[in-house]
């Protein structure tokens, strides 16, 4: 069946890989950059990962072009509105949507409450224009090393009314849990909920380390989980949820291929599985192609979709009295 128009909920999807290659042309005029070609079909090779890569350091490395289009406040609360845009025209309901100051504000050294502000100013005018909730949730770049996960903290802290979350992100072989555990501390003492990229390229111990150091209590991705039986029975008996992103995983070369993806057979062992899209810019996906994919290739029917749904709104940080409002206003429409 086709996805597209079934109201979806997202809370995996990160702002700097939600640009439009349209949008990064402009920009690059605007900013007086470079860029390798000068139409979206021509750049598509340079500034996309369509096909699996050797690893997630490749992927990684091929976010440069996106990172380099935030020059400046405008870029920020543009790109913010047209990833909304996007998600909205996909039918997504719920978006809950993380960005990583640090990494963000690296070209042009921008003012992390001047690029909030200019996010929120996004929100803003995208949630007044489209019937989308949005959430979101402060990353720390691991791989930008301690200092700049605290100050991720305390923008965080700075910031915690307008944040549903928090999240670190990249390189967790190089940067365990255990580099942060200290530098998040302040952020469980205000109950911040907290996801974690983890598991994703590397082995279930990384994802233990999440939830017993850094009290993670949602996973991005966690492909590895499936290896450890008794953690997962764990995420099971507690509802941790677990963010996985199909075509991303497939990309990165989290899972061989899509069919041996662990998100089906976690999900009929009543785990917290949600399907989500990470960069849909990056990877040229949509949400609706990510549940199509996960019927045609991964093994879910039609119940397991929507039970996938469910989990996510359960699980998503947005206050529960605002999400059963908002679903409540759904339902009778
Ligand atoms: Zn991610």
């Amino acid at each position: 069946m086709s996805y597209e128009k079934i109201p979806k909920v997202e809370l995996h999807r990160h702002l700097e890989g939600s640009l439009r290659l349209s949008s990064l042309i402009d920009l690059a005029k605007q900013h007086g950059q470079e860029l390798p070609a000068d139409t979206p079909e021509a750049l598509s090779p340079y500034a996309q990962v369509l096909e699996p890569m050797e690893s997630l350091d490749a992927v990684l490395a091929a976010f440069d072009l996106f990172q380099n289009a935030f020059r400046s406040l405008e870029a920020v609360e543009r790109i913010t509105f047209e990833a909304i845009e996007d998600a909205a025209r996909d039918h997504v309901a719920l978006l809950e949507l993380r960005f990583s100051p640090g990494f963000m504000a690296q070209p042009a050294n921008l003012d992390w409450d001047e690029m909030m502000q200019a996010i929120l100013r996004g929100v803003q005018k995208a949630t007044q224009q489209y019937n989308i909730l949005v959430g979101l949730i402060a990353i720390v770049s691991r791989s930008l090393g301690p200092t700049s996960a605290r100050e991720t903290v305390a923008f965080t802290l700075n910031w915690r009314h307008e944040l549903v979350g928090f999240d670190l992100a990249d390189a967790e072989d190089a940067w365990p849990a255990k580099d942060f555990a200290r530098e998040i501390k302040p952020l469980h003492a205000i109950d911040m909920p907290i996801t974690v990229h983890s598991g994703e390229n590397v082995g279930p111990k990384h994802i233990r380390e999440s939830i017993e150091l850094l009290q993670a209590r949602r996973i991005g991705h966690g492909v590895s989980l499936i290896e450890d039986q008794t953690l997962t029975e764990q995420f099971i008996e507690n509802g941790w949820a677990l963010e996985m992103c199909p075509t991303s995983n497939e990309r990165t070369q989290a899972v061989e291929r899509l069919s041996a993806h662990p998100a089906a057979t976690l999900l009929k062992r009543g785990a917290c599985v949600t399907l989500n899209s990470d960069d849909p810019g990056l990877f040229a996906i949509t949400l609706s192609g990510e549940l199509q994919r996960a019927e045609n290739e991964m093994g879910f029917d039609q119940g397991m979709i929507e039970q996938a749904r469910q989990n996510a709104i359960s699980a998503s940080f947005i206050e529960q009295k605002i999400k059963n409002d908002f679903f409540n206003v759904q339902e009778k429409s």
